[in-house]
């Protein structure tokens, strides 16, 4: 979003509630400073300032962009991005799922999807399940871990999956929408999670009863 400075007001700063780029908690921001009141390129009221993440062990920065009425926030600096627990999963997949999250967060849905189906083409890879296309792949590699009986049945929508036997079908993604590719993402998540993460937390489970 473009602001136009030309023309500002500079006025007391407000506190804004935030997900924080730099910790990932929620919390008010404080103000540092004060904000300026401009208006966007398209003359609508927008407010700018610099806000500091309340977390003591953090204290990250925030860029923020306001909207003067409802105070809602329409941009900020650095980009929250979607959560994601890398524990346990191997380097390659982690490193080309938090490629589709920062893709994600950059707006740019179809090039996250496409990482979104790389990262599941790596997980089943990687735990030898087979098929003629992704979706009998990843079908294949569901049938053999501990996952929610809904989220099996629920994956045959999912667009990123694919069907085509040979190669990824680019138009497949053409008209992926943001909360198709979300939802991709918490899918692959949860494949994620019960592939590399459960099993490790079952035997420590484990060890405990043996106690
Ligand atoms: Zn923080």
């Amino acid at each position: 979003m473009k602001a136009d400075l030309r023309q500002t007001v500079i006025s007391n700063g407000i506190n804004i509630t935030l997900k924080c780029p730099h910790c990932g908690n929620i919390g008010t921001f404080e103000t540092i400073y004060d904000d300026i009141y401009c208006k966007n390129d398209k003359g609508k009221p927008i407010v700018i300032g610099i806000k500091k993440c309340p977390n003591l062990n953090c204290g990250g920065h925030a860029f923020v962009i306001y909207d003067q009425g409802s105070r809602s926030i329409l941009d900020s600096y650095p980009i929250t991005k979607l959560d994601f627990n890398k524990d346990d999963i191997p380097t390659q997949i982690a490193e080309t799922f938090e490629e589709a999250i920062i893709c994600h967060a950059n707006k740019c849905y179809i090039a996250s999807a496409i990482m979104v189906r790389k990262t599941l083409e790596q997980l089943c890879k990687d735990k030898g399940a087979e098929g003629r296309n992704l979706k009998e792949r990843i079908q294949a590699l569901v049938e053999s871990i501990t996952m929610p009986k809904e989220l099996k049945e629920g994956m045959d929508v999912l667009r990123v999956l694919g069907n085509n036997a040979a190669h990824v079908e680019l138009t497949d993604f053409d008209e992926i929408s943001k909360n198709e590719l979300e939802i991709s993402i918490d899918f692959t998540k949860e494949i994620l999670k019960s592939v590399y993460q459960f099993d490790k937390l079952l035997i420590a489970l484990k060890s405990l009863k043996k106690e």
